[in-house]
């Protein structure tokens, strides 16, 4: 592997980042007079803490790994552009993703000029982690994966991301989103071992936090240092921080929903193996199932007339016929089925 400062872009290794008033001073009970701000209208009137350290403090605790390696981001997209920005030279680097798998890594390094090396899953969905070695060169900086992976649901084997982190010469970016719906997998207790591992999460699915877009990144503290040094000073506002530190005290109501989720999960599968159109339900790590059907347009768009949203992925790689179903309330749940029960009479008559 090579080191991270070999894998940085020279720019970055050079940057001299902007050091905010509240940067400088870290202290409490003081008279703030450095950052022009208004003495009126607290709390809005002051700037955030740029590290959010009490709401580390916390997310340390919950997920047992040291504050320094943790960096919080406007959603799990901040996290996965600045890995970009960091490491990868436009026009020039490339990175690896699996496909199918999560949209924003390919939209990222578009954006970022960036080429990206797509590898598909087998049939089953599962790694192959020869292919996706073979994929990389020296000019290969990241390489994404995504566990639970979205939208096929599965999570992978252990030992195939393994033998992944330990052969790639960058930096291995496991994207663990849905992680919460199967903790016992996450690869956190790992990064210590890895030093070019970047695990992301998210309080936007279990925690149930989607609206106040709260991205987690975890990975060495010289990775965390440098993303630090990228982002915008003020990148998680007050309100954010509040918020999640708040609702962080609710560990046992996440626990309750996953649990509710989990079992509501169960449930669809049952249900939907009983309409003739659906062909396959796929094993689902996640908070939603994959199903093959026959005519994955069709049923989209009536029960869009339905008021029901779902996500059509049949244009996605190996998801020919393919949607994906969020899991959702006992009610939203049952107005997806009381929508397909009248698809299923329209295509029996
Ligand atoms: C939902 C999701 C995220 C979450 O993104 P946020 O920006 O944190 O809301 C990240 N990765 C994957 C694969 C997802 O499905």
């Amino acid at each position: 592997m090579k080191s991270i400062d070999q894998l940085l872009r020279p720019n970055i290794k050079a940057l001299k980042p902007y050091s905010s008033a509240r940067d400088e001073f870290s202290g409490e009970e003081a008279i703030f007079l450095d950052a022009n701000e208004n003495p009126f209208n607290p709390p809005y009137n002051r700037y955030p803490d740029p590290y959010q350290r009490k709401l580390k403090e916390q997310i340390a605790r919950i997920k047992n790994i040291p504050s320094d390696y943790i960096f919080l981001g406007n959603g799990s997209d901040e996290a996965i552009d600045i890995a970009y920005r960091a490491f990868c030279e436009p026009g020039i680097d490339n990175v690896v993703a699996i496909d199918p798998t999560y949209g924003m890594y390919l939209v990222a390094a578009d954006i970022n000029n960036i080429e990206t090396r797509k590898v598909k899953l087998t049939e089953d969905f599962e790694l192959k982690v020869d292919a996706i070695l073979d994929a990389t060169d020296e000019n290969t900086k990241l390489l994404f994966i995504c566990s639970p992976n979205n939208p096929t649901g599965n999570s992978f084997k252990a030992e195939d991301i393994i033998t992944i982190i330990e052969n790639f010469e960058g930096i291995v970016v496991l994207d663990e989103a849905y992680i919460d719906f199967v903790p016992e997998k996450s690869f956190i207790p790992k990064l210590k071992k890895y030093t070019n591992l970047i695990i992301l999460q998210t309080f936007s699915k279990a925690w149930g936090m989607a609206g106040i877009r709260l991205g987690m990144a975890f990975a060495s503290p010289e990775i965390i240092r440098i993303f630090n040094k990228i982002k915008y000073p003020y990148n998680v506002n007050i309100l954010t921080q509040k918020t999640a530190l708040d609702l962080l005290q609710n560990e046992d109501d996440m626990a309750q929903w996953v649990k509710e989720i989990i079992e509501a999960k169960s449930i669809m599968k049952d249900k939907l193996k009983e309409y003739s159109f659906i062909h396959k339900i796929y094993p689902s790590d996640a908070n939603y199932l994959l199903v093959k059907t026959d005519n994955a347009k069709g049923i989209y768009n009536y029960l869009v007339e339905q008021g029901v949203v779902i996500r059509d992925r049949s244009s996605v790689a190996l998801c020919e016929g393919c949607l994906r179903i969020t899991i959702g309330s006992t009610e939203e749940n049952n107005g997806l089925y009381t929508g397909l029960d009248k698809y299923s009479k329209t295509i029996n008559c």
